[in-house]
């Protein structure tokens, strides 16, 4: 506008404009050529969350996600394919892809450091997940100090990670595991048929760790503060755990939901790996009701990382919301 003011002609001063603004604007070009030439370094994947619980500290440890087609027929088999479709486009999710995270949690309690469930482990490590190891030691943690672990099945992805090398991978553990879930893998009619893999699992993984077991039933102590919650159904022996201090309470719901949209908005749908589905989805419903109504914090094993949210009672049915900064007060 001054040069305009003193004189100089308009095709002059829009000459000096255009001039000024490619002087001015050459090094912002180089600039941006320059940081374009950034390498591309990947999605990232976080290895851990930890949080306060009262006394206790929680570990939520990323041993991965598998990714598979789905989630139709794997969730709500006996559904039409397009009502899950429908489900999914509903809750911008895809239709033909399904994401299986998985959330082993270390809590501390100040005297013990207590692993529940081992991640997919060695058998299936690679393909983004079997990561357990790797996350605990970005976490702080080494194997050795493991004092307790705990199964909530015996799915491979929960047993996966018990030996490492033919050898127990948490070598200064003891073991505590539902007494009605280790009866029935161990169990000599679960070693043809369609059970077949999972027993001859249970004898290379869990079986030889025995001597080192305390076998639990419904409301029995694991250590101080965690006791058993009996949830079967999706597998006959599958259990729970309430964890509390100082007032503060969490669940660890374990398999009770696989899918955080499928499992709470349709918890009648079913899931592919669910024992017993009548009962899975029965105990899918009252201990998402428990939590619902006691508006208590829970860790899913299946839910996306970090895995810890609370269940929303709507209609008929449950929603799943993600904590957010519940634990940071
Ligand atoms: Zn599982």
């Amino acid at each position: 506008m001054k040069m305009l003011e003193t004189g100089t002609t308009r095709r002059t001063a829009l000459k000096s404009l255009a001039f000024g603004a490619a002087v001015l604007s050459t090094p912002m070009i180089m600039n941006r050529a320059a940081h374009g030439k950034a390498d591309f370094l990947g999605a990232s994947v976080t290895d851990f969350h930890r949080f306060k619980l009262g006394g206790f500290e929680l570990t939520v440890l990323n041993d991965g996600i598998m990714v598979t087609d789905g989630p139709h027929p794997l969730f709500g088999g006996k559904q039409p394919s397009e009502s899950v479709a429908e489900l999914m486009r509903q809750n911008n999710l895809s239709t033909e892809k399904v994401a299986l995270p998985f959330s082993p949690v270390i809590l501390n309690t100040g005297t013990e450091l207590v692993l529940f469930d081992t991640g997919n482990g060695e058998s299936r490590r690679g393909g983004g997940v079997g990561r357990l190891g790797d996350a605990m030691q970005t976490a702080g943690y080494t194997p050795e100090q493991i004092d307790v672990v705990v199964i909530t099945h015996m799915h491979p992805d929960h047993i996966g990670g018990l030996m490492e090398g033919g050898a127990p991978a948490f070598p200064n553990a003891r073991y505590v595991i539902g007494e009605a879930e280790y009866a029935f893998w161990t169990d000599d009619a679960r070693a043809s048929g369609p059970t077949e893999g999972l027993y001859k699992m249970g004898q290379s993984l869990v079986v030889p760790l025995a001597e080192k077991m305390t076998f639990l039933k419904d409301g029995t102590d694991v250590v101080s503060g965690v006791a058993a919650l009996e949830a079967f159904g999706h597998t006959p022996g599958h259990l729970g755990y309430r964890i509390e201090s100082e007032g503060r309470q969490l669940v660890l719901t374990g398999d009770v939901a696989n899918h955080y949209v499928i499992g709470f908005q349709k918890p009648d749908w079913g899931f592919g790996f669910d024992a017993d589905k009548a009962l899975a989805s029965a105990t899918r419903r009252s201990v998402l009701g428990m939590l619902a109504a006691d508006r208590l914090p829970f860790v899913g094993y299946h839910m996306p990382f970090p895995s810890v949210g609370y269940v929303e009672p709507i209609n008929d049915a449950f929603r799943y919301v993600a904590e957010s900064y519940q634990f940071d007060l």
